[in-house]
């Protein structure tokens, strides 16, 4: 091991393995809620986490992927060494492929034949040294971020009206405005903590109202006192409406206006054609509904405008983003308590990452291009070569790893062959790339199959840095355990290329303290108050107070060194001329339209227990019991037109791609729209990367791609045999035309399905699979059969096979199939329920593992409240993240109760 890689072992031993740090703070890996964890450990695992009960943002609340963080930190599935070409390597070989890799490029083509692709997911201290070691050494702006997909219309939008991207409010405000805007957010399941707080200051001061805007009736929609189910991608008519309507009712701030903006003029003018029913009609909603609203917004003083992806991922999503801001403005309803445009980013370090410039367009602490600013970080960082205008953003960039122009990309902690748009293109792009480096810490990904040069990273519980939340919040993650393997800080990896390309000057970390130190350093150099982004009162801790630096928002500057809870309530800006700029806003409808080949409208999201590409929350088989399968949700008019049910499988076509999901009808949507989940990809199913179906349309001024709007085709995929297998190994389902990996307990279990006209032979398949081991199989009448494996003690594998979906066993009664005793006679495990014991049926709560049939149950016995259930099944009773779905199952019940007394009345 070289010297300074022992060193660095050791340090970390010494700083994880004290042993009054037996419980750890830390933050949560996932959301931009960015909850605080207080993490247990026994020896090197970490055994149990709970929510750190003075954290600001989540005061002792997990939900339920935070509250299974221990679940996921296991060793399964990581990458434990580096590899080059597939072939184990020691450090100094990797660093060495990758240095003389990139600087070949460099030498032969110049620095912007080279780029980063960086994550939401990374540190900031990863964060800065990838940035600084591409704008400040290599030369070139060509680092871009998959932050660029979640929140970069917000940000452009912040440029645009404040001069600065800055949140302006904090968390509390959610609590304490009188009326709550929800747009383009489902953050019952994307944000829940903050949905909880939200759902417990409605219940301390019923007098605080919510509007959800959204075309998808969700699970949010649970607290909506309105809700504005708008056509897709109306959203900036409905706010210049509303802007023009503050005006025509006399509910602008006419003297906030002339003290503290500009542009108020011109962008009246543009909403001047936005009459509440011409809105309503080109929203397609009850113009009386919309009226409300309007109504509401105006009358009331403290406002929040709470919005997500569903703003941001649009070809206009930074003008529906101003749109919002321009209402904030012209009724001065910013910057003071309960009140403001309120941007909730996806990923817990997207604002991290803009504080360092991840994003191609920025330099670094929130600096530009201008020619001042270049000069200025390149004299900080003492840097040979700064790139002087920006990269290519996110779409861009691999568009020109298709084109050849760019040659070597180094991609840190994300999976773009999942998440990007027209993923199957960008696939085609890294196949074709001389030289793909890959950071991350998982071994098998869609992205880590192209890599050349494979970087083992540490992962959460080993990681040390900080990250920054949506309330500009920065807190600590704390590193638990030694990192698995042989796997490093990205930081750590990203200062020895440097070093190893001659920059061993400006790469001389020792610690991730080493890094924040300069980060913050730079946040304050020569600022005066120019940047909003100032943490320089940070730049002097010591090694022990940057370990134990409490969660602290930003600015932090001498004069506000306890950090600032809300920026702008002096009605003073960032701009040129300190004034906030309205901005005349052109709406548009999306620009893809619809026809008789793609005749409905996609939109993408997440569901409630899985994060991004699922590398970690797939690890824990309870996040699996909510939603196990990637599917596409249709509305049931339009299901019945196609003759789609619950449970058929189905193709979705577009221009770029397709996939194959199975089918979920849900009242919530409008029709002729469908939902699909972003989560699902190569490693867990066989077609269901939705990214391949997205066209790489972005938005001109933040680059942000239209995932929430794509033309497709639906149809129904007539299946001749399905087939659901539990296996203790994992096993290659590849000779099916579908199929599904679900990690359970134990082992896996595959949905498995071969279409009409696949001549496979399912029992010689299986009798191949199940070759050497004792095996047990009947035909089970109808057309289906049975069969298991076993070694005489316990069950290895069970297949369940027949010409329909329903003739086949409860997926969650499999799920624990591995995990009970082999019964005698063998045979009575393939029976498909127990003789004994409780149906739960399908997974509602993931914390105490509860059905929907104990819940059915539970009301018919009287249960007739989320409390009540709670008391008698414990759902409901910790993250809460269930309880909208726990309200829906009492409304049905409720509501069948009455059709069931009315009809017996008849
Ligand atoms: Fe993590 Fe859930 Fe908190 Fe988000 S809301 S930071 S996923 S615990």
């Amino acid at each position: 091991m070289p010297a300074a890689s022992a060193t660095w072992v050791l340090a970390r031993m010494e700083m994880v393995l004290s042993p009054e740090d037996a419980v750890i703070k830390t933050t949560c890996p996932y959301c931009g809620v960015g909850c605080g964890v207080d993490a247990s450990r026994t020896g090197r695992d970490i055994v149990a986490v709970t929510g750190t009960a003075d954290h600001p943002a989540n005061a002792g609340r997990l939900c339920v992927k935070g509250s299974a963080l221990h679940e996921t930190a296991g060793l399964g599935g990581r990458l434990l060494h580096p590899r080059v070409g597939g072939t184990r390597v020691d450090w100094d070989t990797a660093l060495d492929t990758v240095a003389a890799g990139f600087q070949a490029v460099i030498d032969r083509h110049g620095p912007d034949a080279v780029a980063f692709y960086l994550s939401g997911q990374l540190l900031t201290e990863d964060y800065y040294v990838a940035n600084k070691l591409m704008k400040g050494f290599i030369g070139s702006a060509n680092v871009d971020t998959n932050s660029r997909l979640c929140m970069s219309s917000a940000v452009a939008a912040h440029k645009r009206a404040f001069g600065a991207d800055v949140v302006p409010g904090n968390y509390e405000d959610l609590e304490t405005c009188d009326l709550l805007v929800m747009v383009g957010s489902n953050a019952a399941w994307t944000h829940p903590v903050l949905y909880q707080r939200i759902v417990a200051a409605r219940e301390r001061r019923p007098g605080l109202r919510v509007v959800v805007i959204d075309p998808r009736a969700t699970a949010t929609c649970d607290i909506a006192d309105l809700h504005l189910a708008i056509h897709p991608g109306s959203d900036a008519f409905v706010f210049g409406g509303l802007l023009r309507y503050l005006a025509c009712h006399g509910a602008l701030n006419r003297r906030y206006l002339a003290a503290h903006t500009e542009g108020v003029d011109e962008a009246l003018a543009a909403v001047e054609h936005h009459p509440i029913d011409t809105v309503a009609a080109i929203a397609d909603i009850d113009p009386e509904l919309l009226e409300t609203f309007y109504r509401w917004f105006a009358e009331t003083e403290k406002v929040v405008t709470f919005y997500s992806q569903g703003i941001n991922q649009s070809a206009t999503g930074t003008d529906k983003c101003n749109a919002i801001i321009n209402c904030h403005l012209a009724t001065g309803r910013l910057g003071r308590p309960g009140m403001g445009p309120f941007s909730v980013t996806g990923q817990p370090n997207a604002m991290g990452g803009r504080e360092v410039g991840g994003l191609a367009n920025q330099l670094a602490a929130h600096m530009d291009f201008t020619p001042d600013n270049v000069e200025r970080v390149g004299r900080f960082w003492r840097a040979p070569r700064m790139a002087t205008r920006p990269g290519l953003k996110a779409v861009e960039l691999f568009d020109a790893i298709e084109r050849g122009e760019i040659k070597a990309v180094w991609i840190m902690a994300t999976n773009p062959v999942v998440s990007l748009p027209d993923a199957d293109r960008v696939r085609g792009a890294l196949a074709r790339c001389e030289l793909v480096v890959v950071s991350d810490c998982m071994e098998n990904t869609d992205t880590t199959a192209l890599a050349h040069v494979l970087l083992p990273a540490a992962g959460w519980g080993e990681k040390d840095g900080t990250v920054t939340n949506s309330e500009r919040r920065i807190s600590r993650q704390r590193a638990l355990r030694p990192a698995a393997g042989e796997a490093r800080d990205d930081w750590w990896i990203i200062s020895h290329v440097a070093r190893r390309m001659g920059f061993g000057a400006g790469f001389g970390y020792g610690a991730a303290a080493d890094v924040f130190r300069e980060h913050a350093a730079l946040s304050g150099f020569e600022n005066h108050g120019t940047r909003a982004f100032d943490i320089g009162a940070l730049a002097e801790l010591s090694a022990a107070q940057y370990h134990n630096l409490a969660p602290i928002q930003w600015p932090v500057t001498r004069a506000n060194p306890q950090g600032t809870e809300r920026l702008f309530d002096d009605g003073r800006f960032f701009t040129a001329t300190g004034r906030a700029r309205m901005v005349a806003v052109k709406a548009a409808l999306p620009g893809q339209s619809l026809c008789g080949r793609f005749p409905f409208v996609l939109n993408t999201g997440r569901v409630r227990d899985q994060w991004h590409s699922m590398t970690r929350t797939a690890q824990a088989p309870r996040l699996l019991s909510h939603v196990d399968a990637p599917f596409v949700s249709v509305h049931p008019a339009d299901a019945g037109a196609l003759g789609l049910a619950a449970g058929d499988l189905a193709e979705l076509r577009s221009a770029q791609g397709w996939v194959r999901l199975d089918v979920r009808p849900d009242e919530g949507l409008r029709p002729g729209t469908l939902f699909a989940p972003i989560h699902w990809n190569d490693q867990f199913a066989a077609a269901a990367r939705v990214g391949a179906l997205i066209a790489p349309l972005a938005d001109p001024h933040s680059g942000q791609p239209e995932s929430k709007f794509t033309p497709v085709a639906l149809r129904r995929l007539a299946v001749s045999r399905w087939l659901y297998l539990v296996s203790r190994e994992d096993i290659d389902p590849g000779a099916f035309d579908h199929w599904v990996r679900i990690p359970i307990t134990g082992g896996y279990r595959y949905q498995l399905a071969l279409l009409a006209g696949n001549d496979l032979d399912p029992q010689a398949w299986w009798r191949r699979l199940a070759r050497g081991r004792a095996t047990i199989d009947f035909e089970a009448g109808a057309g289906a059969w049975r069969a298991l494996a076993n070694d005489g003690s316990r069950l290895d594998m069970a297949i369940f096979a027949a010409p329909e979906r329903a003739q086949l066993p409860e997926p969650s009664w499999l799920n624990g199939l591995l995990d009970r005793v082999l019964p005698s006679p063998p045979w009575l495990a393939l029976a498909g329920r127990d003789g004994q014991g409780e149906d739960r049926g399908r997974p509602v709560c993931a914390c105490f593992d509860v059905g929907d049939r104990q819940i059915a149950r539970a009301l018919d016995a009287g249960a007739d409240s989320v409390k009540a259930l709670g008391a008698a099944l414990r759902c409901g009773t910790n993250c809460g993240s269930c309880i909208p779905e726990l309200k829906t199952l009492i409304r049905n019940h409720a509501r069948q109760q009455s059709c069931g007394r009315h009809n017996h009345a008849a």
